[in-house]
């Protein structure tokens, strides 16, 4: 495959990402996944979808877990129910992205992602040391799947994401950089986030968004590609000069407007696709 394939973020049954068929309609040729509900991730659900992106000629390059009981109606509801970070239901949602491994190994898909969650900020407490702890299990349980595990950005500052990917010291770990949550989170501006990230990006998201006024507080506001505080032409130039060559996975999650949704990822296609295509040639 060429160096930096247009990609969209989609969902089977779960999750804010768009239809399969639409990723096909509009000539994406790779995939983020967001994984499908419990009960749907058994070995023949995988093949089944695996036949349906084989027909479309669509590649799967990582498989998002996502679970019950996770809201991201306001950055507090984040910090209490998104990802592994809760301790409440800490284990079931390992045990969740065990079998989502499972699920992604028969897509022959080689990520997966997830929201971690608010990580503690005291790297001394017990609390920050078990979340590192549930951390390398699942990056072992990946591992043997022959995976990597990439941790959406957002929740944390780039700095305090190299210290936490450091602490776990598991070689398959990285990170899905979203330069759009780094802003609605307020967790610092997106084009030094990736720079201080660096090599340890391996998975990218093209979403875009504005500044809220309380940063960190209150949430930013996600808008079309192109129209808000990334700058995307400065986006893609800093991938590439930290070495980033994969795929440019489109994220809008409006799947409450599924028309809206599908003009506007179409017009990121296109935003992307100029910029790139000139990047190429020079
Ligand atoms: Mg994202």
């Amino acid at each position: 495959m060429e160096n930096w394939p247009v990609g969209v973020f989609t969902s089977i049954d779960a999750g804010l990402g768009v239809d399969l068929g639409v990723a096909r309609e509009l000539g994406i040729p790779t995939i983020q996944i967001h994984a499908p509900h419990a009960g749907n991730r058994s070995a023949d659900s995988a093949a089944a979808v695996k036949k349906r992106l084989d027909e479309f000629d669509i590649t799967a390059t990582a498989v998002f877990g996502g679970f019950e009981g996770e809201s991201y109606a306001d950055i507090p509801t984040v910090v209490k129910t998104v990802g592994l970070v809760p301790e409440a239901t800490r284990q079931d949602r390992l045990a969740e992205m065990k079998e989502i491994s499972d699920f992604a190994k028969h897509l022959g898909c080689p990520v997966i992602a997830l929201h971690l969650g608010f990580v503690p900020h005291d790297s001394d407490s017990q609390s920050y040391r078990d979340v590192v702890e549930v951390t390398r299990d699942l990056c072992q349980y990946a591992q043997g799947n022959g995976q990597s595990l990439h941790l959406e950005t957002g929740q944390e500052t780039a700095v305090a994401l190299v210290e936490f990917i450091s602490d776990v010291a598991r070689d398959n770990l990285f990170v899905n950089f979203d330069p759009a949550n780094m802003i609605l989170y307020g967790a610092g501006e997106p084009i030094e986030a990736l720079n201080q990230l660096g090599q340890l990006v391996r998975s990218v998201h093209f979403k875009d968004a504005k500044w809220g006024d309380k940063p960190g507080v209150e949430w930013g506001q996600e808008v079309r590609l192109g129209d808000g505080d990334v700058n995307i032409q400065q986006y893609m130039e800093t991938l590439k000069a930290i070495g980033y060559e994969g795929p440019l996975t489109i994220e809008r999650e409006i799947p409450q407007q599924p028309q809206r949704q599908k003009d506007e990822i179409g017009h990121a296609v296109r935003v992307i696709t100029n910029i790139r295509d000139k990047m190429r040639t020079t």
